[in-house]
């Protein structure tokens, strides 16, 4: 048996049979989580969000639970998920181009331009990603790279809790990301079986038709 550490979890003292991760510590307490999970340990659906002070440290910081291991007196707090009070609604299909990109930048993230290189959301991303550059490529008009810059973000929102500027990083990566997507990553074989379709040769259920 290896050794049981002790931890604190939303305030709840807490057990747990070491190695585990945060997200195994609050399951071994026993308690329902009916928030604050989601691909349950894959590290890629961000909605184990939480802040984390470890023994002997005064920083608090952001981690995933499930790819953060537990360890004896540190404390968490989980961090439910928020809801957008300004969401952002724009029509991916209507982007047909890269201008149209960067107007919808400036339209929809207005205050992507005024970031203030604090670091925030660096310092905030579970993910290690350099959030506060993808911002400025996104301004930039450099779609590609912020694009590449995003591609592994979680959506865990943490960079945009972290933004004094509201800019709501992670949402505007998402929106750069689709429409990169949708105006250059169309594989031939899609094309050709949405054609098909599209002339009634083939079903949906890609069952051909007689
Ligand atoms: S970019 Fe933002 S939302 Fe994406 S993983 Fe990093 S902190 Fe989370
Ligand atoms: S937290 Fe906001 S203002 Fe600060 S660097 Fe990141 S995007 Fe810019």
């Amino acid at each position: 048996m290896g050794e049981i550490i002790h931890l604190r979890i939303d305030g709840r003292d807490v057990a747990v049979e070491a190695p585990a991760s945060i997200l195994q510590a609050a399951l071994a307490d026993g308690a329902a989580l009916t928030a604050n999970v989601g691909c349950m340990g894959q590290g890629v659906c961000g909605a184990c969000r939480c802040l984390v002070r470890r023994d002997g440290e005064r920083q608090i910081a952001t981690a995933l639970a499930c790819e953060t291991r537990a360890e004896a007196a540190m404390q968490v707090s989980f961090i439910d998920y928020f809801t957008p009070d300004r969401p952002h609604r724009y029509d991916i299909a209507a982007i047909r181009d890269l201008w149209q990109l960067s107007d919808a930048v400036d339209t929809y993230f207005p205050e992507a331009a005024h970031c203030r290189h604090c670091s925030g959301c660096d310092r905030a991303c579970p993910k290690g990603l350099s959030v506060q550059q993808g911002v400025a490529l996104s301004v930039a008009g450099d779609f590609a790279a912020a694009a590449a810059i995003f591609e592994q973000c979680v959506m865990c929102n943490l960079c945009t809790l972290a933004c004094p500027e509201r800019i709501w990083p992670n949402h505007l990566g998402l929106m750069v990301r689709r429409a990169i997507a949708a105006l250059t990553l169309r594989p031939s074989d899609l094309i050709r079986r949405l054609n098909e379709i599209e002339r009634d040769v083939m079903t949906p259920d890609q069952t051909e038709r007689a």
